[in-house]
């Protein structure tokens, strides 16, 4: 990690199951991160503007508001659309991933979490190098 950078960056994690939302939070925790959580797609939204986190980690399967339009309403808001948005998709379904990018996320992981493979994404993403669909900055 660069020591230059926030040295607890702030990841948003909007996920409904509990038991995702507890064990995944506090692997992440461990591992570092601050982390803020919302239940539903529409608390995400909300959250993101409040909280201002570094990065998204998104459910696509969520209530009131689900994964891809909320992710639709962060990259449409001035205020948000510059936090990357990593997809996190239930099925390996290509479909699934594909709409994910196409709704503005930056990045996409396959769900039950492989925590190792995941944390190389977020870093690359926080890194400023792994953005897998067309960032405006890349630096
Ligand atoms: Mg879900």
């Amino acid at each position: 990690m660069n020591a230059f950078r926030n040295a607890m960056p702030k990841i948003l994690l909007v996920e409904d199951n509990e038991m995702n939302r507890d064990m995944l939070s506090r692997r992440l925790q461990r591992k570092g991160y601050q982390v803020v959580l919302a239940v539903d797609g529409k608390s995400g939204v909300e959250m993101a503007r409040t909280q201002a986190p570094d990065l998204v980690l998104m459910d696509m399967s969520l209530p009131v508001l689900d994964g891809w339009e909320a992710t639709r309403r962060l990259k449409a808001d001035a205020a948000t659309q510059h936090i990357p948005v990593i997809a996190l998709t239930a099925h390996a379904m290509s479909s699934d991933c594909e709409k994910a990018l196409e709704a503005g996320c930056d990045d996409y992981d396959t769900k039950p979490v492989e925590l190792r493979r995941l944390l190389g994404k977020i870093e690359a993403i926080l890194s400023g190098g792994g953005m897998a669909s067309g960032g405006e900055s890349a630096s």
